[in-house]
């Protein structure tokens, strides 16, 4: 990465946070804290692991009980930078941002976060990424929330768009002046909508007496791993630490393939069998978070295929489900 204004940006953000971007690690791509510029992978591949933990860590303390008062954990906020974000793994943040808009712990973590995306080719070939799950509109950028975008273009040269007032100082700061300023229109295009989506969530909706759910439930084994790489998968639980030395609250992610997932008061879980709980990943996915978000609750980026050890393959279970009658 010989390029100066990129340089100059690399060298201003690692001075000044936490960096948190993809490298190589044991020959895997992965999502973790970097030292320095030179670690970082620039191939815009998936990482194995989603970006989440950075605003959701999958355990942290919410509080602690001190005395007759409840201490807000206060310490877990240092400047982080989320840096060369490739678009789908954008695309599952902006659904993050919606979900815990209100969110003060999200939210604090979030304001001392700075997302920076990336695209080693311009315009993006959405062919790459083998997006199954939905359309994709042209004009990227404006469906994304991110604070800075780089984009590699054809000559070899750097584009770079600011996505926030933050991203614009940021840039200001590193003396990068000639990018693009990206207003932020909705997650989903105005004038159309994405009717593959729409489709599909219908799709899943009825399909719950079929046959597709038996012959998953027969092979899934309820391990959760592709809960836990996905990067949509928000769900989590809380925890009262009955612990004499420091009570408190914890928050951990949450999984539905697990046992206590959804019981109750009682011992009742709504979620008793390997068909419901696979049932209802593809219903959370493809069914409630469109309609209550207007936007895919997947987003493509094929990492549960990948984890499943069975074999379970996200795109495939979607074009059967689709061609069912
Ligand atoms: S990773 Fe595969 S086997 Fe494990 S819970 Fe998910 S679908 Fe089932
Ligand atoms: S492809 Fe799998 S891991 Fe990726 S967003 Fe969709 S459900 Fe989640």
């Amino acid at each position: 990465m010989n390029d100066k204004k990129l340089k100059t940006f690399l060298a201003g953000v690692f001075d000044d946070f936490k960096v948190f971007a993809p490298a190589k690690n044991d020959g895997k791509l992965v999502v973790g804290e970097v030292a320095k510029a030179e670690e970082i992978d620039w191939s815009g591949q998936m990482p194995v692991n989603p970006w989440k933990k950075v605003f959701l860590p999958s355990e942290e303390r919410l509080f602690s009980a001190n005395g007759d008062k409840l201490v807000e954990n206060k310490n877990i906020y240092p400047k982080v930078v989320a840096l060369g974000v490739n678009v789908l793994d954008l695309r599952a943040f902006t659904l993050l941002e919606r979900v815990f808009a209100d969110d003060v712990y999200y939210q604090k973590r979030r304001r001392n976060t700075v997302v920076v995306g990336y695209s080693p080719d311009w315009p993006i070939d959405y062919k790459k990424y083998k997006v199954f799950s939905h359309n994709f509109e042209n004009e990227i950028l404006e469906h994304l929330l991110f604070d800075v975008f780089i984009a590699k273009l054809k000559n070899n040269n750097f584009a770079f768009y600011s996505g926030s007032i933050e991203g614009q100082k940021l840039l200001e700061k590193y003396n990068i002046s000639d990018y693009k300023n990206i207003e932020y229109i909705g997650s989903t295009p105005k004038t159309s909508v994405d009717r593959k989506m729409l489709q599909l969530q219908e799709k899943v909706a009825k399909s719950a007496d079929k046959r597709i759910w038996n012959e998953l439930a027969k092979i899934c084994l309820a391990c959760g791993k592709c809960s836990i790489v996905c990067p949509t998968c928000f769900c989590f639980d809380l925890e009262d630490k009955v612990d004499p030395e420091n009570p408190g609250r914890i928050r951990k992610w949450g999984n539905c393939f697990y046992n206590d997932f959804s019981r109750v008061a009682g011992g009742y879980k709504p979620l008793d069998d390997v068909k419901q709980k696979i049932y209802f990943w593809y219903v959370h996915k493809f069914v409630r978070i469109p309609r209550e978000y207007k936007m895919p609750g997947c987003v493509s980026c094929g990492r549960c295929s990948k984890v499943c050890p069975v074999g379970i393959n996200i795109g495939k279970v979607i074009q059967n489900i689709s061609k069912i009658k």
